[in-house]
């Protein structure tokens, strides 16, 4: 399936740009769907919250990371994406585990984090199969893991702290796995 062209789900009649993902490095990170300003300019995380979440990327020194979302059109009022969209969406998301081949994935949000994380094996294991349609399984450990969306502190500035809190304690076990001899 080309993306470009991709009319797979209904979201491609209201749509003004596919927003593909984009950059590199071994750190994933999903979000759920585009919004107003990716729509536009056909790039993922760069409204509002998105330069929320870029600037703390940005202060945690981890500007090595592919960003992407679930389902890459926008869902009409930023309403969440059903879960037919992204089951018809997820082979684009696949294409994207198969090239970046991260070993880290930072589910952006709990639309995300629902879809991806496994309850079973929250921190480490398999990502999660939706309809037996994702199946990503890396030679080396996969580490998965959440945080806020950067929107909700938009709407609540308290959680802004929480979130650059979450994001350090990300930060810091992504280190540790990195650097594993220096864990005590
Ligand atoms: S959301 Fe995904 S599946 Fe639906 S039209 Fe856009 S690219 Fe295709």
């Amino acid at each position: 399936m080309i993306i470009k062209e991709c009319k797979e789900c209904k979201l491609s009649n209201t749509r003004n740009k596919i927003v593909c993902g984009e950059g590199k490095g071994n750190i994933l990170l999903l979000g759920e769907a585009p919004g107003k300003a990716e729509d536009m300019l056909g790039t993922p995380f760069i409204g509002k919250s998105g330069m929320i979440l870029r600037k703390l990327l940005s202060l945690m020194s981890l500007e090595e990371v592919y960003i992407t979302n679930l389902v890459k059109c926008r869902p009409p009022g930023n309403r969440n994406p059903t879960e037919e969209e992204v089951d018809k969406c997820l082979p684009h998301l696949s294409n994207e585990l198969h090239i970046n081949k991260p070993n880290i994935i930072i589910a952006v949000g709990r639309v995300a984090a629902t879809h991806i994380l496994d309850k079973n094996q929250p921190k480490r294991g398999v990502l999660l199969k939706v309809n037996n349609v994702l199946d990503y399984s890396p030679s080396f450990n996969l580490y998965v893991s959440h945080i806020y969306h950067p929107a909700a502190a938009l709407y609540n500035p308290q959680l802004l702290s929480v979130l650059e809190a979450d994001m350090r304690n990300l930060t810091k076990e992504i280190n540790d796995i990195r650097n594993p001899h220096t864990i005590s």
